[in-house]
Order: structure tokens, then C-alpha cells, then sequence
């Protein structure tokens, strides 16, 4: 089970629970994205890229989905802002990822 942290950007409020990068559910693997129609950052299954043009059209899935990728250390993808662990976040506080 992945472990997740509540993560915050202090630019732009933008956040969510998550991996905060590579991961991996039951499901499968999955990456943080940050969603730019919600402003969160959400935990996306991704898929085995295993045929010619998958990558491209995962790729294009992303883009409609206004998705883009963050790991922690990175900056917002939205504003070019800190994302921190978010104050409440004491160290202590995990939640595991939903799947
Ligand atoms: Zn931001």
C-alpha cells in the first residue's frame, strides 16, 4: 500500500494527498499529476506502455485531462510556486492512498 502526504502549494493553495511521484496501487503503477481544472494534486494509474503510440496517447489523455505531472522537490506546475508538506502535516499524519 502506498503511502501518501497531504502536499501544498504556498503559491496558489493548489494540493491534494498523494504519492508525491512514482507509485504503485494494487491497481497498478501510478504517478501525481497536478489537475489544473481542480487545482489538486491527484494520483493517476498509469498504463503498461507496451504497444508502438501508447505513450503518445497517454500522453494526449493527459493534456485533455489539463494534467500535468509533479514529483516532490518540483515546482507548482500551475504557478511555478513551493509545494510544501502541508502544515498540519506534523510527519506523523499518513494517510494511505485511496484505490
Ligand atoms: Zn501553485
Amino acid at each position: 500500500m502506498a503511502t501518501c502526504r497531504r502536499y501544498r502549494c504556498i503559491e496558489c493553495g493548489v494540493e491534494g494527498v498523494v504519492a508525491g511521484g512514482q507509485s504503485a496501487l494494487f491497481a497498478g503503477p501510478t504517478m501525481t499529476y497536478c489537475c489544473l481544472r481542480t487545482n489538486e494534486l491527484v494520483d493517476v494509474l498509469t498504463p503498461y506502455l507496451t504497444l508502438p503510440g501508447d505513450a503518445e496517447k497517454f500522453e494526449l489523455s493527459l493534456k485533455r485531462r489539463k494534467l500535468k505531472p509533479w514529483s516532490v522537490g518540483e515546482p507548482c506546475p500551475k504557478c511555478g510556486g513551493e509545494i510544501v508538506n502541508a502544515p498540519e502535516d506534523d510527519g506523523s499524519f499518513m494517510e494511505e492512498c485511496a484505490d
